[in-house]
């Protein structure tokens, strides 16, 4: 820590608050880095905890400085709670960066992640014992704070929320006691810390399922914008019965003429298809490969695609698919759950927003729609469709994206369902409902016994219509 930092700690703002590093410090630097470069990451002070006990120091030490802490592991979600005048205003930042390895059982078909760890990092621990994780479309994506939020993957029609997978969870809450939560130990904490968002406490660990998998046909197809609307109804008709084996996004992207981008994306407005259809052994590939000729069939007979990349590939390749960025961005977003568009709907969606990176409607359904016996707080969504809206944010792009996301909107107000899946919310403005009153207001009963003072209550989304 340099002199002027160590100084601020014990005469500034900051004073007595260790281990939290002051404003202008490395440390206070490492634990603020953020992957969403939209969001003021301004904390009185901050903390990256590498060991169990330096996270239940962090917490006895918010408690006592009377400070509210707020957990942030990748930064991607640093907007969805906080402050309104700022995400982290006023509060400590706790980073927790667990030193330890990622511990995989092959019989059990399990896996111990420490918190901190993303799926990027703990998918190749697993692959060799032909296994996979339920992980989301990016690999940046933190395994906590993903499994809290439900976590939709492209192995979501087949296998379900990710959250239905967690066996355990191991926290420290607000008091600073370690406990565990499963289903036969605090099972109420369990079922709300699946889907139920943060602010319980800081996890620690996950021990989650693994799922079999040999292969998955995965890949991305590309049409003209042009084609969009007759092609979407197209793809939704075909979602609507699909088999569960294969989930999907469809998306208008507007990508920028990036040379790592293959050229049918590059710099042109476009209609992009890209999942996964899931072969869990061998003898499933040939199943598997017709799944995905059956989905391409009627929409290649509509307008041949200008890429498709469909194609048999071993579980580590799937993160790559969606092409999210591998980095630090500032973006700025919008999400619903959403029923089926007519026509008119998708005519309207397609042509709005051309300033936007990428309109989507990921496919449900299947696993993904069907409540799961002893589930927690959020273990299916009714909804046929996810929506979810991206664009740049940074000083030059932020008001066009603004905008466009407006406009997107308005263009699907009547298939708005009134809910949204949290872990696609990334601002504390966007409008959020991710539960019924009665789930919301169990989560909140549970959050409030273990955390009385709402010691972590800046990390909770808030509701907004
Ligand atoms: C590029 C990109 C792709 C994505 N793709 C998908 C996808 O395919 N499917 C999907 O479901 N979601 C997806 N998401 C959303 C992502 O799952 C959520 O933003 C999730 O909350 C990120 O968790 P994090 O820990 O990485 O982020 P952070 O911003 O670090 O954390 C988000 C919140 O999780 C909580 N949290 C995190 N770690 C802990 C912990 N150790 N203890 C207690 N609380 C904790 C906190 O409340 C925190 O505010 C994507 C996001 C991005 C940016």
């Amino acid at each position: 820590m340099s002199t002027t930092a160590s100084a601020t700690l014990t005469t500034g703002p900051a004073a007595g608050l260790a281990p939290f590093a002051p404003p202008g410090s490395a440390e206070y630097a490492e634990a603020t880095a953020a992957y969403q470069l939209a969001a003021a990451v301004e904390p009185v002070a901050a903390f990256t905890a590498r060991t169990v006990q330096d996270v239940v120091h962090a917490v006895t030490t918010a408690r006592r400085a009377g400070l509210p802490l707020q957990v942030s592991t990748t930064g991607h979600a640093i907007g969805r709670t906080g402050s309104p005048t700022g995400p982290l205003d006023g509060a400590l930042l706790l980073r927790p960066l667990i030193d330890a390895p990622v511990r995989v059982d092959p019989h059990q078909r399990t896996a111990r992640v420490p918190a901190g760890k993303t799926w990027g990092e703990v998918l190749p621990q697993v692959v060799p014992h032909g296994l996979t994780v339920l992980h989301g479309s990016s690999p940046t994506v933190g395994v906590i704070g993903y499994l809290l939020g439900g976590g939709i993957s492209f192995y979501g029609r087949r296998f379900g929320l990710a959250a239905n997978s967690v066996r355990s969870l191991t926290l420290v809450l607000a008091d600073g006691q370690v406990v565990t939560a499963s289903a036969t130990q605090r099972p109420e904490l369990f079922w709300a810390l699946r889907g139920g968002g943060g602010g319980f406490g800081v996890v620690v660990e996950a021990e989650i399922d693994l799922v079999p998998v040999h292969a998955v046909v995965t890949g991305t197809a590309v049409w003209d914008a042009a084609d969009a609307a007759r092609l979407a109804p197209l793809w939704q008709e075909w979602a609507r019965t699909a088999p569960p084996q294969i989930t999907t996004s469809l998306r208008m992207l507007s990508l920028p003429p990036l040379p790592s981008l293959p050229p049918a994306l590059a710099g042109r407005r476009v209609l992009a298809l890209d999942g996964a259809a899931t072969a869990t052994t061998a003898a499933d590939l040939p199943a598997a490969r017709r799944i995905v000729e059956d989905m391409l069939a009627p929409l290649s007979a509509v307008a041949q695609p200008r890429l498709n990349t469909w194609a048999p590939a071993p579980p580590q390749a799937l993160p790559a698919v969606h092409m999210d960025p591998p980095g630090p961005v500032a973006f700025s977003s919008d999400t619903a759950l959403v029923g089926e568009l007519d026509e008119a709907g998708w005519a309207a969606l397609l042509g709005a927003a051309p300033s936007l990176l990428a309109l989507e409607l990921r496919q449900l359904g299947g696993a993904l729609g069907t409540p799961v016996p002893g589930g927690g707080a959020l273990d299916h969504f009714s909804a046929p469709l996810q929506y979810y809206a991206v664009g740049l944010a940074d000083p030059d792009t932020a008001a066009a994206t603004a905008t466009d996301l407006r406009a997107a909107r308005s263009a699907l107000r009547p298939y708005l369902t009134g809910l949204t899946a949290p872990n696609f919310v990334d601002s504390s403005q966007q409008p959020q409902r991710s539960y019924d009153a009665a789930t919301r207001a169990r989560v909140e009963r549970i959050r409030l016994e273990v955390d009385r003072d709402g010691l972590f209550a800046r990390d909770v989304s808030p509701v907004r219509d």
